[in-house]
């Protein structure tokens, strides 16, 4: 979102690595999250498949309970890796060394740092962090 509207961006990430393992997880496309992929461009076919209804199971997988309301079902790695790849053509789009010279916003992405406190002086944002792999 900030990076159109021309703001150099960094990203710092505590998780050493751009890989997650833990996020497996399948879940809703809710409108808002819809809302912001088209927005941002992305195809909704590209990430998304319509589920119709529901369904509650019992111990047995008995059905127990249906409710008829239509859900775009997704998973968080998929959102996860439509991000990722959009970052990662920002950051192969202008390197750092470009931006430097007056042609865009920069996009970075460091993993292994915890932010540890956040600052604002009325111009500047300072973000104090720890780098995990070097303490
Ligand atoms: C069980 C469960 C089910 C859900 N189901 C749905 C669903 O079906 N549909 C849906 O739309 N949403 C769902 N959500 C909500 C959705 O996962 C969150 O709204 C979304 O992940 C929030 O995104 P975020 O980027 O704000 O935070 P996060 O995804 O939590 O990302 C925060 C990132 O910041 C990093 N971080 C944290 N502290 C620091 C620090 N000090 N320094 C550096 N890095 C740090 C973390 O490692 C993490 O990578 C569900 C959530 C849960 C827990």
């Amino acid at each position: 979102m900030l990076h159109p509207l021309g703001y150099s961006i960094h990203i710092l990430e505590q998780s050493p690595s751009p890989s997650r393992s833990d996020h497996a997880a399948g879940i809703t496309a809710q409108p808002q999250v819809v809302k912001y992929f088209r927005r941002h461009g992305f195809s909704k076919d590209s990430w998304s498949i319509p589920c119709p209804a529901v369904q509650f199971l019992g111990p047995k997988a008995t059905i127990k309970r249906t409710i008829k309301k239509p859900l775009d079902m997704t998973s968080w790695n998929v959102l996860y890796n439509q991000l990722k790849g959009r970052l990662e053509s920002l950051q192969k789009e202008n390197p750092g060394e470009k931006a430097r010279m007056g042609a865009g916003p920069t996009a970075t992405w460091s993993f292994g740092r915890r932010a540890m406190d956040v600052a604002y002086d009325g111009n500047n944002v300072k973000v104090e962090y720890e780098d995990l792999a070097q303490g």
